[in-house]
């Protein structure tokens, strides 16, 4: 039995283009990108092909592109690293925001800064009125993500920018679950540091990228040879580098036919779900197109996906982003979901190369599980 991926949203394969590309710095082309010899020179004009390709997939410029090893590194480097420029203040967290948004600021806190988290909605949408109420307070830094992980709900980040910039503030955002699902501009967001990550494109793991507003004054997090213009020492990982650039160039190339064929298998895929009286979380915001997070009422989440990854579908649950996997998603505490439908949390994340035809085998084989669980709960009691 073929297994079925739905966790696009955790890691994506590596696109074909992607991998032809990589592999020559994988094999013969191993130079360091700061040589000064001809293998040093492939290697940088690799890397600085690359940083045009990322950059135009968000509408920046190649100079304002700094390369880190990954998301999580980019958001932790956007934190400490404009924070540490600044006279300890507040720092603005959604609720809803990635660990590696979360905890780099809780980090500051620790260390005497203060960290609070900006409301969500029902719908997981930004609370703007607690934004501006916690805006009052004289504000370093805001980070609000631009989607959701695990709803796929779109925040609007050019809104929070104007207010967080109307008191002063810094913007950030993480856009790495929105990158080659929705266009996003760096300008139109409006905002000071952006990340991206590659892995989640099609692109290779081990690549990522502040995106940055040159007149932000920033400290890297890394330092040593002085690598990306000091903001982040390390031998560039050339290879990782210029597979993040294709899959970028791929990302935008292929962006509307990515939407439309993902927003309609979720169509099919939520209709189904409805039938079979699944709770559908953040439904009534503006989504990604690829992701639908979902709970049966009195169905633990990680029973569900442990059953449905041996009928050949793997899907998330809704405590897979975190390592505190036994606790329930803190994206639907925020929104005010009760603990136990939490639990019961399953998330689908879809990909160009999913079908119509996986969505009906995935429709049936839910609806066999929740006959059968049931079954085995109600012989259980
Ligand atoms: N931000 C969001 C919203 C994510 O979903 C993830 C990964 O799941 C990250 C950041 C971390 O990115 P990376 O896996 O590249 O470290």
């Amino acid at each position: 039995m073929s297994q079925v991926y739905f966790d696009h949203n955790s890691t994506t394969a590596l696109k074909t283009e992607v991998l032809e590309a990589m592999l020559p710095f994988l094999a013969n082309q191993h130079g360091n990108a700061t040589s000064r010899h001809s293998f040093g020179r492939a290697a940088r004009a690799a890397v600085e092909h690359a940083r045009e390709q990322v950059a135009s997939a968000v509408g920046a410029y190649a100079t304002q592109i700094v390369f880190t090893a990954s998301g999580t590194e980019a958001n932790n480097f956007a934190v400490h690293g404009i924070c540490s420029n600044l006279d300890k203040g507040q720092i603005l967290t959604s609720a809803i925001e990635h660990p590696c948004v979360s905890r780099p600021a809780l980090a500051l806190q620790a260390r005497g800064w203060k960290a609070h988290s900006i409301k969500v909605d029902a719908n997981c949408n930004i609370n703007m009125a607690h934004l501006e109420k916690l805006l009052i307070t004289p504000t370093n830094l805001v980070s609000v993500m631009l989607a959701n992980n695990e709803t796929g709900v779109i925040q609007d980040i050019a809104k929070v920018a104007e207010l967080a910039r109307e008191h002063k503030a810094y913007v950030h955002t993480d856009a790495v679950q929105a990158l080659g699902k929705i266009p996003v501009d760096f300008f139109a967001l409006n905002v000071h540091a952006m990340t991206i990550s590659s892995h989640k494109i099609g692109g290779p793991l081990g690549a990522g990228a502040l995106v940055l507003d040159k007149r932000i004054d920033i400290q890297p997090l890394l330092y040593g040879g002085g690598q990306e213009k000091g903001l982040r020492s390390g031998t560039e990982n050339v290879a990782a580098i210029v597979g993040f650039g294709v899959a970028c160039e791929l990302a935008v190339k292929y962006l509307t036919a990515f939407d439309m064929h993902t927003e309609n298998l979720r169509k099919h895929l939520e209709t189904g779900l409805s039938k079979l009286n699944a709770v559908i979380f953040g439904q009534n915001g503006l989504r990604i197109p690829n992701t639908t997070f979902f709970a049966f009422p009195n169905m633990d989440g990680e029973t569900l996906v442990t059953a449905l990854d041996k009928k050949g579908f793997a899907v998330a649950s809704g405590s897979a982003c975190s390592s505190d996997s036994d606790k329930p998603s803190h994206v639907l505490l925020a929104m005010g979901v009760e603990e136990d439908l939490a639990r019961g949390a399953v998330r689908v994340s879809f990909s160009a190369s999913n079908t119509i035809e996986q969505v009906h085998h995935f429709l049936t084989a839910i609806e066999s599980e929740l006959k059968r669980l049931k079954n085995l709960t109600a012989v259980a009691a």
